[in-house]
């Protein structure tokens, strides 16, 4: 008899930032994490940057140890398209700082958010961004920081990262990776991912025109969102009857075998990394959509 051949699992899930049901050092959270069976985690950096180069060195060690692949969110304040220069350059500042410990601690990416139009055209605020952010990866490269720059969709119409300005992004930025919030895409966009071909349309676009750069892994941050005309209002947990579906999108990655990495930014983190972890299993295993959709 011929062994079924077992498609890997190339989809890696965690939450942003600490768990809720884990009370102790961030130190500890990778064996956390590992003993719930989840496998990445994208630590909070994003009121200030805290985490100097010894205790970045024990928490990567604890990562390896616990096959958990970090990421790292950068600061909130930062606005690449302000009309203030100082700010700009301060934004730089702090990017590159975040690279630093990102560097450090072996995470793969930095996420940040690009900024706010202000009062700037939408174009205008692109090519400032732009500018800046080739700075900051030309300084980056001369320091040898290995970690991608990684500019976030963003779900607020105010604020620069439609789906189209951080592909554009990526383009001209050497050493970037998309960070598609699949969330705020869907509130930016009036609620658009509803069914896999909703999905197919991002990732074909993605592989036009990124090609690799977007993919191996693809960094998705997922949660239930909900949003009024002008965009993201809150983060949900599944089962409160928000949207975007994740079903769809669980079936393109184990379909096409897509390696990712789902970053459960829902309010209650971990446990709902587990329940997307657990719908995607659930499709590798053959199980039907029907009796899953309950757990969306
Ligand atoms: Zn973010």
């Amino acid at each position: 008899m011929t062994p079924r051949k077992r498609i890997k699992l190339k989809v890696r899930f965690g939450p942003a930032g600490r768990p809720l049901g884990f009370k102790g050092d961030l130190i500890n959270v990778p064996s956390y994490l590992h003993e719930i069976g989840l496998n990445a985690l994208e630590v909070q950096q994003v009121r200030r940057i805290n985490i100097n180069k010894d205790r970045a060195m024990e928490i990567r060690k604890a990562a390896e140890e616990n096959n958990v692949l970090l990421s790292l969110h950068a600061p909130y304040a930062i606005n690449f398209s302000s009309e203030k220069e100082e700010t700009i350059e301060a934004s730089k500042q702090r990017l590159l700082k975040a690279l630093e410990v990102a560097h450090w601690l072996g995470a793969y990416i930095v996420v940040f958010h690009p900024g706010y139009y202000g009062s700037r055209k939408p174009r205008e605020a692109l090519e400032i961004a732009i500018n800046a952010l080739k700075e900051v990866s030309e300084i980056a490269r001369k320091k040898k920081l290995k970690p991608l720059i990684g500019p976030e969709t963003m779900g607020k119409k105010s604020q620069l990262g439609s789906l189209d300005e951080i592909i554009e992004m990526v383009k001209e930025i050497p050493n970037s990776k998309p960070v598609l919030d699949l969330p705020h895409i869907h509130a930016r966009e009036g609620g658009i991912l509803n069914t896999r071909r909703d999905y197919e349309k991002i990732f074909e676009k993605l592989e036009e025109e990124l090609g690799k750069k977007a993919f191996n892994p693809l960094h998705i941050h997922f949660t239930k969102i909900e949003y009024t005309e002008k965009g993201e209002k809150k983060h949900h947990a599944f089962g409160e009857g928000y949207g975007p579906k994740f079903i769809p999108l669980a079936e393109i990655l184990v379909e096409q075998e897509l390696e990712a990495t789902i970053i459960s930014e829902s309010p209650i983190l971990e446990q709902d990394a587990l329940k997307m972890k657990k719908i995607v299993e659930s499709i590798l295993k053959g199980k039907s959509k029907k009796s899953l959709e309950k757990l969306e």
